[in-house]
Parts: C-alpha cells; sequence; structure tokens
C-alpha cells in the first residue's frame, strides 16, 4: 500500500531489451531507420549553417569514429572521456561512438569555469578529453590528452575528431576486445543531488535503454517521421542528452540544432525549417509567451511543446494556451538521478484537464508519497517526498557511498528531495522543492558549493546561499553573509564579484543581505527554512 504504479504500459512493441550483452549505441543503431530510407533521410540540421547529416551518414560517422578512438588513440571499455562542447551535429556521433566502444561518457557545461572543469576531469577520472577548440585553453591544466572537435580557424594540425572519422574505416565492434553489457557503466553525469556540493552519477546502459525505449513511445505515438524537433536544451545535461543525443534517433526524426539557445534565433529556426516540436525550459516558454506574439514570426508550423527541468507555473501554462492555441503545451518532470523524464502527458486532452500536474508516471516506473517527519507512505492528495523506482534509477554517486546511502534506500528507492502529491488518477503535482539546489534557468546551483567559495574570502565569517524567485530565471541565487569585524566593511557588490570571479556565470551569486549570524541547528546544519522566510518577510516590507 501506498505505492503508485504508472498507468501506462509501453506495449509489447517496446519492449526493454533483457539481453545481458548490449550496450546503449548498438540498440540505438539497431532501431534506426531502414536503409533504403536512411540515405535519404535527415537526422540532424545545423541551423546556424544549414549542414545536414543524414541517418546514413550518422551512422558511418559513429562506426567510423568509435575504430578511430580505438585504433588511433587506444580508448578501451571503460574508459571515461570527458566532453566539452556546446551542442553541435558531431555531439550525439561522438556520444553514441564512445558508447560503442564501451567507454564512459562524461559531459560538463562548456561555459563552466576552468577550476569547475577541473575538479570534473579528476573527479571522474577522466583518462581522454574532446573539446570544442573555444574551451580547450580550460583543459590544458588537468593535463588530460585532449583532442579537439575540429580545427580551429587559426590553428595549429593536431589530430581532430572529424580527422578522425574521415580518416578511419569502421571496423566490427565485435573485433573489439570487452564488449560493454547492460549493467556496465555508460556515462557519469554531475548533479548536486539532495544536499552538498555536485556529485558523479553513475548510469548504466540498462539506466539508457531503458529511457530511450520509453521516450521512443511516446514519440512514436505522434507520427513521428513527419515531426521536426527543434534541440537547444543542452546535449551535455540528462534532458538535451536521453532525448537529442541519443533516443530521438530511433524514432527516425528531423532535429534542427541550435549551438545555444537565443531568442530571435529560435524564432527565425522555428519558421526556416517548419519545427513542429520544442522541448523546452520555463524561461523559453515564459519568452514565446511575452515577446513572441508581439514579434513578427511565424510559429504556424508549431504543433507541440513540452517544458522540463523546473517548474512552470499553472498561469504560465494557461497563457500559453490561449497565445496559441493550436500548440499542445506538455509539462514533464524529472532528474538526472532517473536519466531524465519520469513522468509526461500522453494526450493534450489530459495535460488540459490537469493544467498544474507534470503528468503520469512513465511506464515501468513506481512511487511513493513519503511523510517527512514520520516516513509513513501516504495516500493521494498528501504532500510528502517523492521517491522513485525504475529501471532508470541511477547506481550510485560515484565515489560517495555515504551520499548513495541517503539518496537510495535498501529497497532501491530514490528519493527525489521534491515536495510532491499524486491525485487519485495517478497525476502528480510537484509543490516545493525540499532539497537544497537551487534552480536557474532550469541549470543546477548548488548552495553548498557557493557557501565554500564565500568562506573562503577573508573578511566573511560565515555565509548561506538560498533561492530567490525570479520571473525569468526561475530562481536567482541569494547569500546570506556575516562580515567580519572590519574597518572597511565588506559591500554588496564586492561579494557578487567576489564569487562571479570563480563560477560560471549561470551560477553567480546575485543577491547579498548582511545579517549577525546564520542561523544553524545544533548539530551546525544551516537552516535554510528560516532564511527563505526571513527573506520573504524582507521582500514583503521592502
Ligand atoms: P536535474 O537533475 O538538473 O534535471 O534537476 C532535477 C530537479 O529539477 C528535480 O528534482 C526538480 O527539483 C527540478 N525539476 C525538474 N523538472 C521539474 C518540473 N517539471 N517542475 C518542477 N521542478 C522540476
Amino acid at each position: 500500500t501506498g505505492i503508485y504504479h504508472s498507468p501506462l504500459n509501453l506495449g509489447p512493441r517496446y519492449k526493454i531489451p533483457a539481453k545481458h550483452n548490449l550496450d546503449t549505441a548498438t540498440f540505438v543503431l539497431s532501431q534506426l531507420p531502414p536503409h533504403h530510407e536512411a540515405e535519404s533521410r535527415v537526422a540532424l540540421i545545423d541551423s546556424a549553417t544549414n549542414e545536414r547529416v543524414t541517418y546514413e551518414q550518422l551512422l558511418h560517422s559513429i562506426h567510423a569514429l568509435a575504430s578511430g578512438l580505438y585504433q588511433a588513440l587506444g580508448v578501451r571499455k571503460g574508459d571515461v572521456v570527458f566532453l566539452l562542447s556546446p551542442n553541435s551535429l558531431l555531439y550525439p556521433t561522438i556520444c553514441l561512438a564512445v558508447l560503442s566502444i564501451g567507454a564512459i561518457l562524461t559531459t560538463a557545461n562548456p561555459i563552466n569555469t576552468e577550476s569547475e572543469i577541473g575538479k570534473q576531469v579528476r573527479d571522474s577520472g577522466a583518462k581522454l578529453a574532446i573539446s570544442s577548440p573555444e574551451e580547450l585553453h580550460k583543459l590544458v591544466p588537468t593535463g588530460v590528452p585532449t583532442i579537439l572537435t575540429s580545427r580551429p580557424l587559426s590553428g595549429d594540425d593536431s589530430l581532430t575528431i572529424e580527422q578522425l572519422i574521415e580518416g578511419y574505416d569502421p571496423i566490427p565492434t565485435e573485433l573489439m576486445q570487452a564488449r560493454p553489457t547492460q549493467s556496465d557503466t555508460a556515462a557519469i553525469l554531475y548533479s548536486s543531488g539532495t544536499t552538498g556540493t555536485s556529485k558523479g552519477v553513475v548510469l548504466t546502459h540498462a539506466n539508457f535503454i531503458a529511457i530511450i525505449t520509453m521516450l521512443r513511445w511516446t514519440v512514436d505515438e505522434t507520427s513521428a517521421q513527419d515531426d521536426v524537433f527543434l534541440c537547444f536544451i543542452p546535449m551535455f545535461h540528462i534532458y538535451g542528452l536521453a532525448f537529442f543525443g541519443l533516443g530521438l534517433f530511433c524514432a527516425g526524426t528531423t532535429t534542427v540544432l541550435m549551438q545555444r539557445f537565443e531568442f530571435n534565433t529560435m524564432l527565425d529556426a522555428i519558421k526556416t525549417h517548419k519545427v513542429s516540436n520544442i522541448p523546452a525550459v520555463p524561461p523559453v516558454i515564459l519568452g514565446l509567451v511575452k515577446y513572441a506574439s508581439k514579434a513578427a514570426c511565424d510559429l504556424s508550423s508549431l504543433r507541440r511543446v513540452s517544458s522540463g527541468a523546473a517548474p512552470l507555473s499553472k498561469e504560465l501554462i494557461d497563457e500559453f494556451r490561449e497565445r496559441f492555441p493550436w500548440v499542445e503545451m506538455r509539462p514533464g518532470y524529472g532528474l538526472t538521478e532517473s536519466c531524465g523524464a519520469a513522468t509526461i502527458f500522453i494526450s493534450d486532452k489530459q495535460a488540459k484537464a490537469h493544467s498544474a500536474s507534470c503528468g503520469v508516471l512513465l511506464p515501468g516506473f513506481s512511487a511513493k508519497i513519503v511523510d517527512i517527519e514520520t516516513g509513513e507512505a501516504l495516500p493521494p492528495y498528501k504532500e510528502g517526498e517523492l521517491w522513485l523506482k525504475s529501471p532508470t534509477i541511477m547506481q550510485e554517486y560515484l565515489g560517495n557511498v555515504e551520499s548513495t546511502l541517503a539518496t537510495i534506500d535498501s529497497n532501491g528507492w530514490l528519493k527525489t528531495g521534491d515536495l510532491c502529491y499524486f491525485d487519485e488518477e495517478g497525476f502528480l503535482f510537484i509543490v516545493d522543492r525540499i532539497k537544497e539546489l537551487i534552480k536557474h534557468n532550469g541549470y543546477q546551483v548548488a548552495p553548498a558549493e557557493l557557501e565554500a567559495i564565500l568562506l573562503s574570502h577573508p573578511q566573511i565569517l560565515d555565509a548561506a546561499v538560498i533561492p530567490v524567485e525570479d520571473e525569468e530565471a526561475g530562481q536567482i541565487p541569494m547569500a546570506y553573509v556575516v562580515r567580519a569585524a572590519s574597518p572597511d566593511g565588506l559591500t554588496e557588490d564586492q561579494v557578487i564579484q567576489f564569487v562571479a570571479g570563480q563560477v560560471a556565470p549561470y551560477k553567480k551569486v546575485r543577491r547579498v543581505d548582511f545579517i549577525s549570524a546564520i542561523p544553524r541547528s545544533p548539530a551546525s546544519k544551516i537552516l535554510r527554512k528560516e532564511l527563505v522566510i526571513l527573506q520573504n518577510k524582507q521582500q514583503t516590507v521592502s
């Protein structure tokens, strides 16, 4: 009792393969459109250059690159490969080639700083890095061997991924020693989870094969072959990786790629390529509602926009539907630790009837709503922490037994750190975030990481970082700071600059308030809720 099961069923056509000796890439490639179609069907279009990649070219590139990585660079099963690049036509090829060897992929936001990247290289144990030319300088200090995706304009003549693809003939994967199995690690993606700093989320081939089977099923329900998807969500994040980097090819769709999000470029791309589907994030939905109806743009090709990674308010959903009545709006919910999506809507009718919900559990998912005080599993309409179980749940946090045990219980339930409830039909409603995590434009910001930086300032005695709601970005990080007694008192601007100098732009502390003491529990844990209450009070006063 107290367990919610998915009301959905994959059906026999979408059985998750049980075969042990199967890796994500082999699975994806076995699902591609048949040969006669693959020659002409376009898999990817670069929105900036209009360059196109057919399914046949994609398949060839993946095999050629796997062969090049294996033969020229000695990449083997179990080796960790660090990929640092914005979205590009090469991104999915690199991911699938790495996975087909049985090597382990780790990805990062290309705007991360040198020290953030260095930390991840060390933590993941990366043996090789693949970098876009612009980011190379951040990898140099790590000493890890690095190959560029493509030749820089003013470049030297070092080997590139493009050259490996051109220079190597595919070799049958059977000739590679030690083939990957479903239980082997496929990727290590970074998330701070419910507390602390960034940790390596260990995801296996079985996790990816399960989520890709489900994604394919959700896409296939609609006439996927005629769909044109627009991808600006980053492929280094699970949302973009599972969907655009790996899974969507199974459905044989065409994807128009944007290197990074830019509003007007998005509007142009929708019009030029007659985009029908956009997996988006809340700030993009807000942008469409606010500006698209005023801008001279043609959104008539749009059929469906989905949203994930951060909360989307009911008001915004309703407004979107009013402005764009011909477009289906489908919110969903997921997390890195569950290999991406956990809930979806399968019809527009349901989405409209349950406007503040994120949909129902994906097939194969079970859930509990657990009372935070008593640990009791709660019935419909009662709020508690959402726990999830499914074939997509991560194995562990890399090298971090303590955090793993605190996050996955002995029965395999993943504690999400999200405060939720289900209605009696199984629709999930997300009420609040219990975990520390701050989400800025859908990107993770870990308060503990910013607090460590603040504490390293000689004039700061103590500090705590909390989220403050923001219309555009969802949330911004705000710091409460206890100043050391000093004649030339530290200013808000100095604190902001100090942090900004050490973190990627999306993690910047954007507001600072000085306080005489940070509220802490007897065990010295920051009482964040008290600070949030204090902040709300100050907000109302000012
Ligand atoms: P990430 O691992 O970066 O995908 O972050 C996962 C977290 O983002 C979740 O645990 C939620 O706190 C938040 N999140 C994701 N999707 C939604 C959503 N639809 N509504 C509210 N919060 C969400």
